[in-house]
């Protein structure tokens, strides 16, 4: 054990052996402890605490502590005006800054880095910290101060690209569809940690852009900057009305879907400089390919929002995203459809998961019908490999409870109200509370059975034999 203490001290990793051993006492109660401790892991994950590292064989899961890294002497972010692939956003409290905001934000990045299927180690210390976050950006997050006041800045960044024959692209600002999601991320993450804003709160200001002044930084706030035409400075002595398009420019929202990637991309960044490069000559082969996916997703999304049926994919898809909270939020189908493409469930060339949604929720002649063609002929294949049997399940169980018996179980269970405003939600929160449980089924459907509801136990009940 003591070897994994060090690694705790020395590098700020944990080791699962370690993380087994603090909870032992906690753990030895519980039936099924295997459970228990990956839910003790997933919530340090959703507080920030850890992000998982690549596993090692020897040692089992690893994962990365942000508040015991080290801090890299010297080596700040810097208030300055960015530099041409460089969008940076200042986060100023209004009163302090909790200290672990740093390491909530790092933890979300790394983890959104983690769902796009990078796996490069980020470098990460104390005061400063650089993601990868897509094929061709990368995010810095420092402490720095402003007015001796502790704040953060974050960086993001257009990594220089080159060609398939090494020749350098221009280099140009991040996209600003990467940009608006990223302020989205650290807008999200912000008011968590500050849940009254008007008591203590925080300000996203940007770098004034009428008398740029790093000595003496002037800065205008970036919401305000995004709703109006003109920002006004009176910094270098006379009055100063500035348009404000640049800036709506660099964040303007984006009207695709999932970041357009027309060749595969690998990135390096031995060169000194995080650079990307294409793996493939053959230029604008898919653009076509990736738009009509982005359209065939709009319009599916589009229906399933319109027939009020997200939370049902919400609970499908619940085994499919690693962060119970990202599913939580999403609002909207296509929210849920840009985690799944994120984790790399869904692809343009692989649309399995989006059959097998509409084979298991029963709407293929209704949703198919409506849409591009691209998906019918990615329909030769029925067999349901995308969820199994006890999600299928549970989604039968929804399509058969009626809004009364809905009721009755939230009051069996003791729920708030909105936790079982509709049947999908009722079953995701009681997964949630581990009331119905893959390994362990009979209890809820013993409850199914007491209060009446045979006709809905039988829909579980199946599944049981089969085990
Ligand atoms: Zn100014």
């Amino acid at each position: 054990m003591a070897k994994f203490w060090r690694k705790l001290d020395k590098e700020g990793i944990l080791a699962e052996p370690l993380v087994r051993y603090l909870w032992e006492n906690q753990l030895t109660a519980s039936e099924d402890d295997d459970d228990d401790i990956k839910d003790f892991i997933e919530l340090m994950k959703a507080f920030g605490l850890l992000f998982e590292k690549n596993a090692s064989e020897e040692d089992g899961r690893l994962f990365v502590v942000p508040s015991r890294m080290k801090t890299k002497p010297n080596n700040r972010l810097e208030i300055r005006k960015d530099d041409e692939q460089t969008v940076s956003i200042y986060v100023t409290p209004k009163d302090f800054l909790p200290d672990a905001v740093y390491d909530v934000l790092v933890v979300r990045f790394v983890s959104l880095s983690q769902d796009r299927g990078r796996r490069d180690d980020p470098k990460l210390f104390q005061n400063k910290a650089e993601i990868i976050f897509d094929d061709k950006h990368y995010v810095r997050l420092g402490r720095i101060y402003i007015d001796n006041k502790q704040s953060l800045k974050l960086e993001i960044s257009r990594m220089k690209e080159r060609d398939a024959y090494g020749v350098d692209k221009p280099t140009c600002k991040p996209h600003p569809g990467v940009c608006t999601e990223v302020l989205k991320v650290l807008k999200q993450n912000l008011d968590e940690v500050y849940p009254s804003k008007k008591v203590v709160g925080y300000e996203l200001n940007i770098l004034c852009s009428v008398c740029v002044n790093p000595e003496k930084p002037h800065f205008q706030e970036l919401e305000y900057c995004l709703k109006n035409e003109y920002i006004h400075c009176y910094k270098t002595g006379e009055h100063i009305a500035m348009s404000t398009a640049n800036v709506q420019n660099l964040f303007k929202a984006d009207c695709s879907v999932v970041p357009v990637q027309s060749t595969p991309l690998i990135t390096c960044d031995k060169t000194g400089q995080q650079m990307a490069m294409e793996t493939d000559n053959a230029h604008g082969q898919c653009a076509k390919g990736t738009r009509d996916f982005q359209v065939m997703l709009t319009q599916v999304s589009k229906w399933y929002d319109k027939h009020e049926l997200t939370n049902m994919l919400k609970l499908l898809y619940k085994d499919k995203v690693s962060i119970a909270g990202d599913l939580l939020r999403s609002t909207t189908t296509l929210d849920l459809f840009k985690l799944l493409y994120r984790n790399g469930s869904l692809q343009p060339t692989d649309l399995k998961i989006i059959i097998d949604t509409i084979v298991v929720t029963n709407t293929r002649g209704i949703v198919v019908q409506k849409v591009s063609d691209i998906l019918c002929k990615a329909f030769h294949e029925t067999n349901v490999t995308s969820f199994s049997i006890h999600r299928q399940k549970l989604i039968k169980l929804g399509r058969v409870l009626l809004p009364h018996e809905v009721k009755m179980l939230g009051g069996v269970y003791d729920l708030p109200k909105e936790q079982y405003k509709d049947q999908w939600t009722l079953i995701l929160n009681l997964e949630m509370r581990r009331e119905i449980n893959e390994n362990r089924m009979s209890p809820f459907i013993q409850v199914l059975k007491d209060i009446g509801l045979n006709h809905v136990a039988t829909e579980l009940d199946h599944e049981e034999e089969c085990m």
